[in-house]
């Protein structure tokens, strides 16, 4: 696991704590996501405020992430995180490793810790439909 990825996942457990005890995320903790994160982050709490992350699991624990775009275009994401089909993420992320991820990922990210994901249930052919339709 990266410098990173302890980090990130400390402040996430941060995060999860404070807003299930407070509903909501305090400034510093804004700040620290700013500075991990930078640019993806107000379009990534957007994402979130729009609930836009659903959680779709199988009965034998298949996983994937879907996140709705403002413009209706939906994004799956592998429950790993590593992963987001979209331009940000093949040239921000990949080809020019200026941003740790993109604001699809970060959404997930922050409704995980939130508590904010739709979950919903399908089955393991419905998920690789699913993954099978994903536009890129
Ligand atoms: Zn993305």
């Amino acid at each position: 696991m990266s410098t990173i990825d302890l980090v990130s996942n400390k402040l996430f457990e941060e995060i999860k704590q404070e807003y299930d005890k407070y509903g909501e995320l305090s400034d510093s903790h804004i700040s620290a996501l700013n500075c991990m994160f930078g640019q993806p982050l107000l379009a990534a709490l957007d994402l979130v405020d729009n609930s836009a992350v659903t959680h779709i699991v199988s009965p034998s624990e298949k996983e994937v992430y879907q996140v709705c775009s403002n413009s209706g275009r939906k994004y799956t994401c592998p429950a790993s995180l590593q992963f987001c089909p979209c331009m940000s993420f093949a040239f921000g992320v990949i080809k020019r490793g200026e941003l740790i991820t993109c604001k699809h990922v970060l959404a997930i990210l922050l409704s995980k810790a939130m508590g904010l994901c739709t979950v919903v249930e399908k089955s393991d052919e419905e998920i690789s439909i699913i993954l099978f339709q994903q536009e890129y």
